[in-house]
Formats: C-alpha cells, sequence, structure tokens
C-alpha cells in the first residue's frame, strides 16, 4: 500500500495520496497533510554516498510520493535538476568555512534556498493533475516573506494548466527581492504587494484559500487552488533531500544542522531526515530578533502576542510558523486542532517542555548578525547573507556555550547579493552611499564572486506588476487577475 497522508487537525485521519495532498496544498479543515508514518532510508549510507544529487533526490522522493511511477517522479527530478536552473552540478555546495561546513543552497535561479523545492513542485502538480485527472486549471495562491514569492514565479510562471497569484508584505522585503518579483515575465503570474507584515498577508492568503464561497465561485470558471507555500507536502520532501545528500558527503558519525528559520519548512525537514535514520545530533533553530520558536524551545509555551519587528533578514520576519503545526502534531496528536484554536484566538498555546529535546534554540540581533558575517568575512575570505548569518551567529555562540564539537552544517539559505545592501553594511560600510546595483558590484569585488545572472538579469528589466493593495483589497486583486470580476 502506498504511503499516505492525512491533516494534522482531522480526528478522524481521512487518508488520501501524496498526488492528492499535493494538489490540495492546505487540507481543507485548516490543518497541514502529514505522512502516516516517515519511511526508513532504504539504501545504506555507503551507497547513497556514491550517489548523485538527482539520485539521492529519487531515493529520498520515492518513499514519500509512492503513489507516483519511477518513470514520473524521474521526469519531475531530471525537469528539475540540471544545468539550466542550478548554476552548480551538485545543485548544493559544501564549503568550510571556521568551525563549520556550510551547505550553499542557493544555486538555482533564484538564488534562495526555495528553488531547491520550488524547481520541482510544479512537475510534481501537474503530474499529480493528470493522475488524478483533473480538468480545472490550477490557480496557486502565495504569501511570500521575499524568497518564495520569485522562486514560485520563476517554477509557474509558462508552465500549463496553471496560473500564480503571489502577495508580498510591501517594504517588508529587500529591493532585490521585490524587483525580482515586479520583473517576472509570464501571462499566467500575478504580483501583488500588500499594505501589512508578512503574517497578516499569510493570514488573508490561508482564508482565501478556505473560503467556500469563493471556491465555488472559481469552480464555476474552472478554477481550482493550490499552494506553493512550504505547507504544501510537495515543498516540504525535496528539502529532506538536501539533508541526507550533505551527511552522505560527510558522512560523521553525528551531524548538527544549524537552520535560519521563518515558516519552520526548512528545519523541519531536516527534522524528517533525522527520523529516516540519518544520526542527527542536533537541530540548531536559529531566529532573528522575531525569536518566538527560540522562546518556544526553552519554555514549550508559543506565544506571537508581541512586536513584529522588520530586520535585515526578512524572510524570517514571521510570528506565525506554519509548519510547526506538523511537528505539534507529532507531540500532541489529536489535540492539535485545539492548540492550533488556541494560536488563533489568544495568540499562544503550551505544549510539555520536554518532548522537543532534539531541537535547540538560538536567536541573533541585527548587531551580532553583522558582526558574524564580517568576522567570517575576515578570517576566511566567505561571504554569507545575512539569514545564514543569523545561523552562523547562533552557531558560534551556542559551540562556545556547550563545547559541543560535533560536526556541524550550517544551512546557507541565501546568495549575499540578494541582500547586498545589508552585506556590505557589514563587511565595507564605507560604500553605502551607492544604489543597489552600485553595492552589488562592490561585492562582487570583495568576495571575488561573479555578480549571479539572477541579478544582472533584472537590472534593466521591465517592471511588470505595479499593484498595491490594502488587506481588504487581496482578494479583488485575485479576482481581477482570473477574470472573475465582470
Ligand atoms: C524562506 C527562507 C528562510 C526560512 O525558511 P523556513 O522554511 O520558512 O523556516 C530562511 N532564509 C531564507 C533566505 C529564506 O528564503
Amino acid at each position: 500500500m502506498a504511503l499516505k497522508y492525512f491533516s494534522t487537525r482531522d480526528k478522524e485521519k481521512k487518508k488520501i495520496t501524496s498526488a492528492e495532498a499535493i494538489l490540495q496544498g492546505l487540507a481543507p479543515d485548516g490543518g497541514l497533510y502529514v505522512p502516516e508514518r516517515i519511511p526508513r532510508l532504504h539504501k545504506s549510507f555507503e551507497q547513497l554516498a556514491k550517489m548523485s544529487y538527482k539520485q539521492v533526490a529519487y531515493e529520498v522522493m520515492s518513499l514519500f510520493f509512492q503513489d507516483y511511477t519511477e518513470e514520473e517522479l524521474r521526469y519531475c527530478i531530471n525537469s528539475a535538476y540540471n544545468e539550466d536552473n542550478f548554476d552548480t552540478d551538485s545543485m548544493a555546495s559544501l564549503v568550510q568555512a571556521g568551525d563549520a561546513y556550510f551547505l550553499e543552497l542557493y544555486h538555482g535561479r533564484t538564488i534562495a534556498f526555495k528553488d531547491m523545492a520550488l524547481s520541482i513542485l510544479p512537475y510534481l502538480m501537474t503530474t499529480a493533475a493528470q493522475k488524478c485527472g483533473i480538468k480545472e486549471e490550477i490557480v496557486i495562491l502565495t504569501a511570500t516573506s521575499g524568497d518564495t514569492g520569485k522562486a514560485a514565479l520563476a517554477g509557474f510562471a509558462g508552465t500549463p494548466g496553471t496560473r500564480i497569484a503571489v502577495y508580498y508584505p510591501k517594504g517588508g522585503v529587500s529591493r532585490i527581492q521585490e524587483l525580482q518579483m515586479l520583473t517576472q515575465e509570464g501571462d499566467n503570474t500575478c504580483v501583488v504587494g500588500v499594505k501589512g507584515n508578512f503574517d497578516d498577508t499569510q493570514t488573508d492568503v490561508k482564508r482565501m484559500f478556505s473560503d467556500e464561497n469563493l471556491k465555488a465561485r472559481l469552480a464555476g470558471r474552472g478554477f481550482r487552488f493550490s499552494s506553493a507555500n512550504s505547507i504544501n507536502i510537495g515543498r516540504l520532501i525535496p528539502q529532506v533531500v538536501y539533508y541526507v545528500y550533505a551527511y552522505t558527503r560527510l558522512m560523521p558519525k553525528e551531524i548538527n544542522f544549524v537552520v535560519p528559520t521563518g515558516n519552520f519548512g526548512n528545519i523541519l525537514a531536516a527534522h524528517y531526515a533525522a527520523m529516516m535514520g540519518v544520526p542527527v545530533h542536533k537541530l540548531i533553530c536559529a531566529s532573528n530578533d522575531n525569536k518566538v520558536l527560540y522562546d518556544f524551545f526553552e519554555t514549550g509555551i508559543y506565544d506571537r502576542n508581541r512586536e513584529f519587528k522588520l530586520t535585515e533578514s526578512p524572510s524570517m520576519d514571521i510570528l506565525i510558523s506554519s509548519n510547526l503545526e506538523r511537528f505539534i502534531y507529532e507531540l500532541a496528536g489529536d489535540k492539535t486542532a485545539a492548540l492550533m484554536d488556541s494560536l488563533k484566538k489568544e495568540g499562544k498555546y503550551t505544549v510539555e517542555k520536554d518532548k522537543v529535546s532534539i531541537f535547540t534554540g538560538g536567536f541573533a540581533n541585527e548587531s551580532k548578525m553583522r558582526d558574524t558575517i564580517a568576522a567570517y568575512y575576515k578570517r576566511d575570505g566567505y561571504v554569507m547573507d545575512t539569514h545564514t548569518g543569523v545561523a552562523a551567529a547562533v552557531y558560534d555562540e551556542y559551540r562556545a556555550k556547550t563545547g559541543d564539537d560535533t560536526t556541524t552544517v550550517i544551512v546557507s539559505t541565501a546568495s549575499p547579493f540578494k541582500f547586498a545592501r545589508s552585506v556590505m553594511k557589514a563587511i565595507a560600510p564605507e560604500y553605502r552611499e551607492e544604489d543597489d546595483f552600485g553595492l552589488i558590484d562592490r561585492l562582487s569585488e570583495l568576495s571575488d564572486m561573479k555578480v549571479p545572472k539572477a541579478v544582472t538579469s533584472i537590472k534593466n528589466a521591465k517592471i511588470r506588476h505595479d499593484t498595491v493593495v490594502e488587506r481588504d483589497g487581496m482578494q479583488g486583486a485575485l479576482e481581477k487577475f482570473l477574470g472573475l470580476l465582470l
């Protein structure tokens, strides 16, 4: 029997296939789909160590997506992980600097780790639509804190049978991130700035998703919703691959992963890799000033009632970490729906603290992040982006405090060029008067890295999207895009 999925909020545990879960994105009850069990790796680490990224991807994904045929899955993997989409043969590079290895996951088309999953999701989804006999056009609805939006646009642009609408918090993303989205080509794409923060944006996207009235109207026009956010199991599982891959390149007795965390998707994938058999000692969850997860791992209390802070690691400026629900389900089972209700109504919930032991949390404020980027640059000549800077700062402090010298991989989630202004502020503040593209050239000189195509290509590109709305205008923008408004 193929591995099935059910919603974290469904006490009856109604089971569906992975293809159905990928098509739906979010469950109708507002919960997230989880596999009925986490499969163990079939192949030995020695065997996996000899495999390429694509081969490891097949080994991992075939265990989770058992209703896909080998031919279907290999087609998806080959279409995503190739030299058109990535600028390194291995897809993910491991670079040693300081006391750790950096797992660079930003060698895809939009230079953030979101490409690792969003390059394959459109293939998984259109294959799922065929398998399930879906005739409607799929409308991808996505809230982004900056990087998901562009990676999803790049993945779905021009994909037959799909349209994609991306909402981002106006003023809450870097200029390069914004330009990447606003210059997106493709008639099936729509980008909307929202006057609100990421949590507001994500909450309203989730609401539209669950709006039965809207869904019925869409169905009448031959559309159905799906999601490219990390709530989609088709986003999460491809992320498990690089943890298995990284471990099998190094093969230590045990390994730590440090993950700069926002929605808890990336680090949850590491947890799944651990449950598959990767010998993980600690998963170190790194937060910026929005340290709701750090507090959760310290106390067992998740409390979003606090000031939302805009930082220079905007993809981690999140107080409601959606994917944590999948982990909460492991701890609380059928009580999950009640806890999530409490999060919605009171903004908080509590679980028993001793259950969260494989995870440990840390956080770094802006100046610590900047000092860390500068220190690695000066000492090792290694330049990292601000999100990775938060993770490196958290790791350095963790190591000094605990003396834990387990082999450690810091997950590097974005190219420094994507956050050039903030990175340059850390390593060469004297250039602060220059514009963004000037700073990018300076960064290239100082780091001895070529400016990625993702950046050069937006420099003179035409702005194709300019819609900005209040929160209550989000649905209207969608209806206009889909031609529902007469
Ligand atoms: C999305 C993102 C994160 C956070 O990842 P989650 O899966 O949401 O925890 C961290 N860094 C960068 C650069 C990102 O784009």
